[in-house]
């Protein structure tokens, strides 16, 4: 039997968009100042998660809700270790500076919905579960069971996930719709390192703060300058030299009660892709670098300013490595914290084969200056590969190709998406080669004719997985 794929998708769009358009609507980013023992990342994830389990419930799905930390949409029947494990999350990223519209307003507007999370990852995330619905609704039958598994902390440090394998049992082999077109087939390693300053003097910098996220290049940054110890005269000339020799930022300074604040817009962009981002802290950096610095605070902006900026492949670390199949190490500074109690930077940084959350330790503190540590913060995620030539793979790229005519090969990234977590994952769109990667960046959106097709590919490669 031959099916219409693209024709079923048609025949539900307007639900598809409709369900949508209510998902996006929720400002689902973790919140954990709001936190109680029912919403416990906040009440976002949680509303996010329960109205997507509603989306399943209404069309007549088996669902479960694991302590509103993670919910599950099954299909078929089967063993859960032998499912298909689908992976999406419902979480996003702050909706950040630099919008046209409100991002949790949605706008549709030239074929595309605007919204913070409707590429990341809640378009796709629907967009598998249509695939599901339509394989349901046209009573298919199947060998399988597959279940979309919904994280509610892909974003941060997928507690959601990791609650979600301690009390359910994670399926084996599948994908995670969070990512390209035609398959992301290996991920590089993931870590973060927070490096420790000692405690500054005070001096000319009063306080330097950026970032927000430790997988978001920061696209501003802001300094507090004390003008008992500088001329805003003299700092200003500077600055505005400073601007003129760096036209890819903007900056403003302006002055009260004795104090100046300067600030940088740069540019945000995700993480695994630093060098598509200029980050706002580093060229602040770079600046106060030049000025009249005591001791302390030369020995943090004058290592930012010589030891990060623009180095997104950490040779000056001494942490560079290039791997054949993953590509080269790429890192990122991307929260920066200087006060009169503390001064650090989080670094986040990408690594292929050969290195592990111990070699990379030892190499960055071996870079660094006396009285200044770095360790790892968070979780240390080791890479993860399935051959280009595996059956999971082939099924899955052989569907996007025969819906697009598009022969791009599969690739590696930097990670770090869901599909890491199934021993036997991958990547599986929704982005499309030659797509601008709008995911994490003000003005998020998803095409809608490419989100139907998206829809379309996924139910055709779900089947060819269960039938
Ligand atoms: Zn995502
Ligand atoms: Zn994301």
């Amino acid at each position: 039997m031959s099916i219409d794929w693209e024709k079923e998708v048609a025949h539900r769009s307007d639900e598809l968009i409709n369900d949508l358009t209510e998902l996006v609507s929720i400002d689902s980013q973790r919140d954990i100042e709001h936190k109680t023992s029912d919403y416990p990342l906040g009440p976002g994830p949680v509303e996010a998660l329960q109205t997507f389990l509603h989306f399943a419930d209404r069309d007549g799905f088996e669902t479960k809700n694991v302590d509103n930390l993670a919910g599950r949409i099954e299909l078929g029947e089967g063993e859960d270790k032998d499912a298909i494990g689908i992976l999406a999350h419902v979480d996003v990223v702050p909706g950040g500076p630099g919008w046209n519209t409100d991002p949790f307003d949605p706008v549709i507007k030239d074929g595309n919905l605007y919204a913070r999370g409707a590429a990341d990852d809640k378009g796709p995330g629907l967009a598998s579960y249509y695939a599901l619905k339509i394989i349901k609704e046209l009573k298919l039958p199947t060998t399988k069971k597959v279940q979309l598994i919904l994280g509610t902390d892909e974003e941060s440090e997928w507690v959601g996930m990791n609650h979600y394998m301690e009390k359910e049992t994670m399926p084996e082999t599948g994908f995670s719709p969070d990512a390209e077109f035609p398959a992301i087939n290996g991920e590089k390693g993931i870590v973060s390192f927070m490096i420790n300053f000692p405690t500054p003097e005070a001096g000319l910098v009063k306080t330097f703060n950026a970032g927000i996220r430790p997988n978001m290049v920061p696209q501003n940054a802001e300094a507090e300058l004390d003008l008992n110890f500088e001329n805003i005269e003299a700092i200003k000339t500077a600055f505005n030299q400073f601007l003129n020799d760096n036209k890819d930022i903007k900056g403003n300074i302006s002055t009260k009660n004795g104090t100046a604040t300067v600030t940088v817009t740069g540019k945000g962009a995700h993480a695994m892709e630093p060098f598509n981002g200029i980050n706002a802290a580093t060229y602040l950096a770079t600046f106060l670098n030049e000025l009249e610095l005591n001791d302390s605070q030369k020995l943090y902006f004058s290592f930012i300013a010589n030891n990060l900026h623009l180095d997104f492949a950490g040779s000056k670390l001494g942490i560079q490595n290039t791997d054949d199949v993953m590509g080269e190490l790429t890192m990122t500074p991307d929260i920066f914290v200087f006060n009169d109690s503390e001064a650090n930077v989080l670094l986040n940084i990408r690594y292929p084969k050969g290195d592990t959350g111990e070699t990379l330790t030892e190499k960055i503190n071996a870079a660094l200056p006396d009285g200044v540590t770095a360790s790892i913060d968070g979780h240390n995620q080791l890479p993860h590969f399935v051959a280009a030539d595996d059956p999971l793979v082939q099924a899955l790229v052989g569907a996007y190709h025969d819906h697009t005519g598009d022969n791009t090969e599969p690739f590696t990234v930097g990670g770090g998406t869901y599909g890491r977590i199934l021993k036997h994952g991958i990547a599986f769109g929704a982005m499309y080669p030659g797509d601008e990667n709008v995911m994490h960046q003000p003005n998020e959106y998803i095409n809608i004719d490419k989100l139907l097709k998206a829809t379309a590919i996924y139910a055709d490669a779900i089947y060819r997985l269960i039938k």
